[in-house]
């Protein structure tokens, strides 16, 4: 191990694994870019089969020697690479560092899918920003605080679940078991189950938050009122991760992001329209559709690195 991960000149090399709700890929990364990736469907009911799949497309893309780092949604004992519970990955405290370091004998990094991906962005923008937020909203709602080129952990490697953050009080019942989250309101299911439920069964509803905002845009008052409310969670949220981290750089990523390309410019404004925005000046863009997996490679290159 050690030198070996340098591959020529170019850098430093790893692999990044991001598994989604729906596929995961892997990526062989070098000195912070993608220069080959696989592909495969994430299994649904069985995390036997969903490791396997893990394994297969790492496999794909690994040299046999360098690090691998997996990102998932959900909670993750990053210490002992266990995925404690996850919507991509059925069952509880799946064991899926060990697996992958027994598959590939190469050290392995296991952790939130977003905290990884803010470590991706900041690679992304040069690794310069001090502060850096990624906000990220797709399925669910999380965000990544990346400081001086550490992602923020916390004792349980639960900081920054912002998605779970109070938007109303006592509100809309959250898949995390408490009422009124921010992802409640904003994380693409939750939309589109709002929405589902006020049509009712005489409509057929849309499966996709693009369909919301395209009824949403038509008129819809049922639509309208479900994307105001995501939007204006959104953008709540953005705000109050501003003005708690006064950050460099915003960076929004995530299916709802890269869908509703206005939801962007929605954000940015709301930020500098605020009494602050004299003093609180962040960068508001668009992440890297690479970020999860060039993030999840750094972190597994950086941690073998030091050791
Ligand atoms: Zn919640």
């Amino acid at each position: 191990m050690g030198k070996e991960c340098y591959p020529s000149a170019m850098g430093w090399s790893a692999v990044g694994v991001d598994v989604g709700g729906t596929k995961i890929r892997a990526a062989r990364v070098v000195d912070g870019r993608v220069v080959g990736e696989t592909f495969r469907a994430t299994p649904p009911d069985d995390p036997t089969m969903v490791m396997g799949a893990i394994t297969d497309a790492a496999a794909g893309v690994h040299d046999g020697r360098c690090p691998i780092g997996v990102g998932t949604a959900g909670q993750v004992d990053r210490h002992h690479g266990v995925v404690l519970t996850s919507p991509n990955l059925p069952g509880r405290n799946v064991p899926l560092g060990a697996a992958l370091e027994e598959a590939f004998s190469v050290p392995v990094v296991v952790d939130n899918d977003v905290r990884l991906a803010a470590v991706g962005e900041w690679l992304a923008l040069g690794g310069e920003p001090g502060v850096l937020v990624a906000l990220y909203v797709g399925t669910g709602v999380g965000a990544g605080v990346v400081l001086g080129g550490r992602v923020l952990a916390g004792v349980n490697n639960l900081a920054t679940e912002a998605g779970h953050a109070t938007f109303r009080s006592g509100g809309e019942l959250c898949g995390c078991g408490r009422r009124g989250c921010f992802e409640a309101y904003a994380g693409g299911r939750p939309v589109v189950e709002r929405l589902a439920r006020r049509i009712g069964s005489g409509q057929e509803a849309p499966v996709h938050v693009g369909g919301v905002v395209e009824l949403a845009e038509r008129g819809d008052p049922a639509a309208r009122e479900v994307w105001e409310e995501a939007v204006e969670a959104i953008r709540t949220l953005a705000w109050n991760l501003v003005v708690l981290y006064d950050p460099a750089a915003l960076v929004l990523g995530g299916g709802v992001v890269r869908g509703v390309p206005e939801l962007a410019g929605t954000i940015r404004e709301h930020v500098a329209a605020q009494v602050w925005s004299g003093f609180l000046q962040p960068r508001v863009v668009v992440g890297s559709p690479d970020a999860a997996v060039t993030g999840a490679a750094y972190t597994a290159w950086k941690e073998h690195e030091r050791g």
